[in-house]
């Protein structure tokens, strides 16, 4: 063995893949050491996944080295990467839903006893098992009735109990909540100690900084550096690794018309979530919602799209006054949804394909046979250069594309159904910092074509970075209109 090497369990080395149109890796080193929390960080398309997927044996690399324990390997396959004790745990689960937990870990492995599966000892050895990064996780749960943490955790340890010695998360936490985040972190942390290696990709900066021992960081492709615990300072230093640019501040024009209100509330009342609620929107603005979580603001936009029914008050939409809309009612009148939970509402990702889901929107939202198959996929095209949609091609699986793609997905959906009020609820939750400032001039740039945005977030950086008007909410009620430019003090004052 080559005593340079012994450091590191794993070394990667002039890693180089290039996709029709995209040098994805551009000679990229990293390596990772026995034991250790590694983050691997960078915008949308920096190649993440794809030096993830060349580790676990899910993609082929044009030229480079993977060495372990100094010795040069080759990981051909998902299997022969389990076989060198390196797992990948995939943001769509690969779980039986409706087998048990203990089911699921030993799947291929049951214990026997005289031939025959020993029951017993298979749910003693699950609950053992899953005891040490849950106590609420029991053996003979089935994995349907586990949120999508737990499904995610029931995975890692199934990756464990197979000798795994390296697991990979690609963007473990997208879809998860800040509490499952938190109990997820401290699970890859008991893992960790157990001697195994974990590498990571997240948005979740302060996270990041809060358990890696190391972070790599990509940029377009290229490996813009590793740092050591010791080294990192602060989001902002990570931040300016990844990005070229920062988002501009400013995006917001001051000599701006502001038209005539085209949305109104009246009173609007939700059961004890919504109290007499008076809002207007005008044509052109972009409206921030502030507020702590709980404050109302996700059941303010969902009954006005329809989803909830208002116990009282009304909407008005233009001129006319509505007691409640449908959704389908709400989108005809040109109103739009991008709702918190892009996964699980699945008001696009459900399905697999990305332009058909974008088609799907299609023929529900022109229907009559307005737009044939190839103008449909020139208009798909088109969306996606204008958005910036990074994806091999349209063909592409919408679940495959990083967060931050997948909203734009969401976005240009209701662009190509032509509407002009549009709600968009903690639409950066999740992504990346680069495609989080792309959605924010994309927000600006539906107000200067005149429709009418309300932004809700819990980043009350964001909202005062792209609010005309800002409204805080409180308990279900509307507590302060704060101008253009407040500041996040101001907002903070009258949320809590
Ligand atoms: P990240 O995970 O950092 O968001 P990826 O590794 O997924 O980035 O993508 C890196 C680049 O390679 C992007 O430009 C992406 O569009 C491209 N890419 C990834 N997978 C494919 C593929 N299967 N075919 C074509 N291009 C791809
Ligand atoms: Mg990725």
């Amino acid at each position: 063995m080559n005593m340079e090497n012994t450091e590191f369990l794993l070394e990667m080395r002039g890693i180089d893949k290039v996709f029709p149109g995209t040098h994805a890796l551009d000679h990229v080193d990293f390596n990772l050491r026995k034991g250790e929390i590694h983050a691997l960080i960078g915008q949308n398309g920096s190649g993440k996944s794809t030096l993830m997927n060349i580790l676990s044996g899910g993609l082929r690399m044009d030229a480079g080295q993977i060495l372990r324990n100094g010795q040069e390997v080759n990981l051909r396959s998902p299997l022969s990467a389990l076989e060198h004790g390196i797992a990948m745990i995939h943001q769509e689960l690969k779980l039986f839903p409706e087998l048990t937990v203990a089911e699921n870990l030993y799947f291929g492995r049951f214990p026997r006893k005289g031939g025959f599966i020993d029951w017993e000892r298979l749910y003693e050895m699950a609950d053992e098992n899953m005891q040490t990064v849950s106590r609420s996780i029991r053996g003979r749960q089935r994995v349907g009735e586990l949120s999508v943490a737990e499904q995610q955790m029931v995975e890692i340890v199934r990756a464990v109990t197979k000798n795994t010695e390296v697991v990979i998360m690609d963007e473990p936490t997208a879809s998860l909540t800040d509490e499952e985040t938190q109990t997820l972190f401290r699970m890859v942390q008991k893992i960790k100690e157990t001697g195994v290696s974990i590498i990571f990709i997240s948005h979740r900066l302060d996270e990041v900084i809060r358990i890696s021992d190391r972070v790599t960081v990509l940029r377009d492709g290229v490996l813009i550096g590793c740092l050591e615990k010791a080294e990192i300072r602060d989001k902002d230093q990570l931040v300016n690794m990844m990005i070229r640019v920062r988002p501009s501040a400013t995006l917001k024009e001051d000599d701006k018309e502001i038209g005539p209100v085209v949305l109104k509330t009246q009173n609007l009342c939700y059961k004890n979530r919504l109290k007499n609620l008076n809002l207007s929107l005008y044509q052109g603005e972009v409206l921030g919602i502030a507020g702590l979580v709980g404050a109302g603001r996700t059941e303010l936009l969902k009954t006005i799209f329809g989803v909830y029914t208002p116990t009282d008050g009304e909407i008005v939409v233009g001129e006319k006054v509505y007691r409640k809309l449908g959704i389908r009612q709400a989108v005809k009148l040109g109103i739009a949804y991008m709702p918190e939970d892009r996964k699980g509402e699945g008001l696009l990702l459900k399905m697999s394909v990305a332009d058909n889901e974008i088609y799907a929107g299609l023929e529900f939202y022109c229907r009559g046979g307005l737009l044939n198959t190839k103008r449909q996929r020139q208009t798909v095209e088109e969306m996606g250069r204008q958005l910036r949609l990074k994806a091999g091609s349209v063909r592409d699986q919408a679940g495959s594309l990083s967060g931050g793609n997948q909203q734009k997905i969401v976005i240009a959906k209701w662009l190509i159904a032509q509407s002009s009020i549009i709600l968009m609820d903690e639409p950066t939750r999740g992504i990346d910092v680069g495609a989080k400032g792309e959605i924010y001039n994309l927000v600006r740039q539906l107000a200067r074509e005149g429709k009418s945005v309300i932004f809700v977030s819990s980043e009350l950086e964001e909202i005062q970075t792209v609010s005309d008007r800002i409204l805080v909410m409180r308990e279900g009620e509307i507590t302060k209109e704060l101008p253009m430019n407040s500041t996040v003090e101001e907002m903070m004052r009258y949320a809590v």
